[in-house]
């Protein structure tokens, strides 16, 4: 288990699943594969499956704690789900050690205060719910869950966030909307103070209202980017959109004030999917970026 240390806070990644994800070139249509000959630390087995010829996708949850917090940003694709095949058949019907995973941190799931999505895709709510006789109710009884505003708002509306991906309608179905009913959720926007040095902010591009999360504790920052970079091959060809991208060029914009941020604060990138170690550090030179995984900096816990 991998725990970060960022200023006072402990991060910890809380896995769902580490498998073989999408082939480079269905992922970025942009995709060319010189990038492994000129990056070496891609074709690495943290990052790429030889057998399948696939990169390496992680499902996980960072949980940040402190003595009065323990939130989780982001929750997977959760148990027990119909998804719709054959695009998203890794994600269809999991019975996967998720809790479990949880418990070996020390936690319970009423444990958790705050869940926070950075967006409402597929694999970044499944953990909210679970089923409970045959009906979706909160994993976290006791967690106020966070979502933005626009994001929702995205997934309401008749031409919104359905036109590109339609096989996300059954999500928000059994993974928002019961959160929801349940009075649990609380709608943010652009700049919100979450707790202490926790901040949400709009990151637009991946979706219409895709937000991400940057936490700032003494000389320590952190950044929690959401699906703005999927995979490290992003940082050093910060154009390649996934497929999955609804505002091309926004999402282009984002994802390299995202990169300025890491470089020029010297803060911990965290996203959503990356290989082991599944964060790093980014360096901004004269023709783009550099990436280098942050594996000095696993503390115990
Ligand atoms: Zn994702």
């Amino acid at each position: 288990m991998k725990t970060f240390q960022v200023g006072s806070y402990h991060v910890t990644r809380i896995e769902e699943m580490l498998t073989p994800g999408f082939k480079p070139a269905f992922l970025f249509p942009d995709y060319t594969p010189d990038i492994f000959e000129e990056h070496k630390l891609l074709s690495g087995p943290r990052f790429w499956d030889e057998p399948t010829q696939k990169v390496m996708s992680s499902m996980h949850s960072w949980m940040i704690r402190d003595d009065r917090h323990t939130i989780l940003i982001d929750t997977g694709c959760g148990n027990d789900k119909t998804r719709a095949l054959p695009l998203f058949e890794r994600f269809h019907q999991l019975h996967l050690p998720y809790l479990e995973r949880l418990a070996e941190a020390g936690v319970r799931p009423e444990d958790v205060t705050l869940v926070i999505c950075t967006h409402l895709h597929i694999d970044h709510v499944g953990w909210n719910t679970k089923l409970v006789d045959g009906r979706w109710v909160p994993t976290f009884p006791n967690a106020k869950y966070i979502f933005s505003r626009r994001e929702f708002a995205h997934w309401q509306s008749p031409t919104g966030g359905h036109l590109t991906l339609p096989e996300n309608i059954a999500v928000i179905e059994d993974s928002v909307l019961p959160v929801i009913e349940a009075g649990q959720v609380e709608f943010i926007d652009d700049g919100s103070k979450i707790i202490e040095g926790l901040f949400f902010q709009d990151a637009f591009g991946h979706t219409a209202g895709h937000g991400m999360l940057k936490l700032e504790s003494g000389n320590d920052a952190a950044i929690f980017p959401g699906d703005s970079l999927h995979q490290p091959m992003q940082v050093f060809r910060p154009d390649w959109n996934s497929r999955f991208c609804e505002q091309a060029a926004q999402a282009r914009t984002t994802r390299r004030s995202i990169l300025d941020y890491c470089s020029d604060r010297h803060a911990l990138l965290l996203p959503a999917h990356f290989g082991a170690p599944h964060g790093g550090y980014v360096t901004r030179h004269a023709g783009g970026y550099d990436f280098a995984p942050a594996d000095d900096l696993v503390v115990a816990g």
